[in-house]
């Protein structure tokens, strides 16, 4: 059964049928398998347009503002991705400047997040934050375990306290790691975490608190140092000290630019390790994150392995092997190229879009904002009280009618009541196609007002929310 099957119920039978060649492109073969792998080759021209006339009903990328993740790049990068798609990350001994790429990328970051001794940072690329987390997670965890041992304390039943609000790649992480999940669930108006929340959770198991600069469900920022502040007067009461990771998927390639003297990062001392994912705010298209560590004491060195069998010895700290190299260079590219100031104008102005688009959204009338895209340029609103007769889930799906993705989903335990639309602003999206989105809203709630009643629910959401999903993986429907 492959992971992601065909559905059946959408296309029918018709799936079982050959793919029909002829007499479109007038070529032999006339039919191939489906989903069986051809017996002999076929003219690559054909291959090629059969492909891509497939892929034609995908989404349009630009139109996608439930991703967080890039959908433009310059040419300039697009035409290094390919000068180096024959590259493999792993073989740095044959590709000793993609290599150094790489390194010099971690420099900037980690000087960028102001470490204080950006020498002693350890920190490497990954195929985006979902590794970086486990990577992240597992040195947490490694710490911990060495800790108590030293201590002659049982290593059995580690824990790491996150809000609820996490992207699902902490669930997995505790669940592929077997680390106890703890989450601050929601609360009212409190759509994450907080110092009092966190501390509230923690234990002598805990082996590190997360706190998300950019939360996935609605864009706000964790207060990472109000957090640490809270663990410091933990540890001064209990002798206990909790280490924090922030998963700065989307913000830590946000706040240095535009938040300046937000202090989120290595200058809170108890910031062990921070996360980013190069292909959100680091301007990259899909598959490089990167996650730094400190120093050589956040990260045990008995998780890092020597490879040695591709000629000479290259430490690696990785889920994959092979990796392709073209994002990093794409990276490295990306930071050259823009530097701190184009960094600081690209995601200001994405700023700019996202709260004026919000307060357009606000001024509409049936819209209540939730956030207001001021920190991460993300914003999620509701549809106030009392506006009977539509529901996220139809604004939602008379959007996708002119092409726009705007995911609608339930917030988690506590506060599934709550159903919201979410927008994700990223380079590419501009003023003007704001107004476009925002004149294609105006007409669909004309349409919508007119409706007896809401015509969707969250069963109809589609699985778009891109990490915001339920906490519940068993739950049907909402996977
Ligand atoms: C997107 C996201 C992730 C997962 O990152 P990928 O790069 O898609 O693997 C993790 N955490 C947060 C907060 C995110 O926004």
């Amino acid at each position: 059964m492959p992971l992601n099957p065909v559905d059946r119920s959408r296309h029918g039978t018709r799936h079982s049928r050959d793919l029909q060649l002829n007499p479109l492109f007038s070529r032999e073969p006339v039919t191939v398998p489906r989903h069986a792998l051809p017996d002999g080759a076929m003219d690559p021209d054909t291959a090629y347009q059969l492909v891509h006339d497939e892929l034609m009903l995908d989404g349009n990328a630009r139109l996608n503002l439930a991703t967080f993740v890039s959908t433009w790049a310059e040419p300039q990068a697009q035409r290094l991705m390919a000068e180096c798609a024959d590259k493999n990350m792993i073989d740095k001994d044959e590709y000793p400047q993609t290599a150094e790429l790489e390194t010099r990328c971690v420099h900037m970051l980690a000087r960028l997040w102001h470490a204080p001794d950006p020498d002693r940072v350890m920190g490497c690329s990954t195929t985006g934050s979902s590794e970086a987390a486990m990577l992240a997670g597992l040195a947490l965890k490694r710490r911990w375990q060495h800790r108590r041992r030293a201590a002659g304390k049982p290593v059995d039943r580690p824990n790491l306290v996150m809000g609820v609000n996490v992207q699902i790649c902490w669930e997995k992480f505790a669940d592929y790691f077997e680390v106890e999940p703890r989450y601050v669930p929601m609360d009212g108006d409190r759509y994450h975490l907080t110092p009092e929340t966190a501390v509230g959770l923690c234990d002598e198991n805990t082996i590190g608190v997360v706190a998300v600069l950019g939360s996935t469900f609605d864009g706000s920022y964790e207060p990472v140092a109000e957090i640490a502040a809270a663990l410091d007067a933990f540890e001064a009461r209990t002798g206990l000290d909790v280490p924090v990771h922030v998963d700065g998927a989307s913000g830590a390639m946000i706040a240095p630019f535009v938040d300046p003297a937000l202090e989120w990062d290595f200058r809170v001392p108890r910031v062990a390790s921070i996360n980013t994912s190069g292909h959100k705010y680091g301007l990259v298209m899909p598959g490089v994150g990167w996650a730094l560590w400190r120093d050589a004491d956040a990260l045990p060195d008995d998780l890092v392995f020597h490879v040695n069998y591709l000629g000479g010895d290259m430490p690696t700290f990785a889920l994959n092997f092979s990796r392709p190299g073209a994002q990093v260079v794409a990276q490295y590219y990306t930071f050259l190229r823009l530097g701190f100031d184009g960094y600081r104008r690209v995601q200001q102005t994405c700023r700019d879009v996202a709260t004026r688009l919000a307060a357009r959204i606000a001024e509409l009338g049936p819209f209540e904002l939730i956030t207001d895209g001021g920190q991460a340029p993300v914003f999620a609103f509701r549809i106030r009280e009392g506006v009977g007769t539509y529901s996220v889930y139809d604004v939602s799906a008379a959007l996708r009618e002119r092409g726009w993705l705007v995911p609608a989903y339930t917030f988690p335990e506590n506060r599934t009541d709550l159903e919201v639309l979410r927008i994700v602003v990223r380079n590419g999206f501009g003023h003007d196609l704001a107004d476009l989105l925002l004149d294609d809203l105006r007409r669909v709630l004309a349409r919508l007002e007119r409706q007896p009643g809401p015509q969707r629910d969250a069963d109809d959401a589609g699985g778009f929310a891109h990490g915001a999903e339920t906490k519940d993986p068993r739950r049907p429907g909402r996977r």
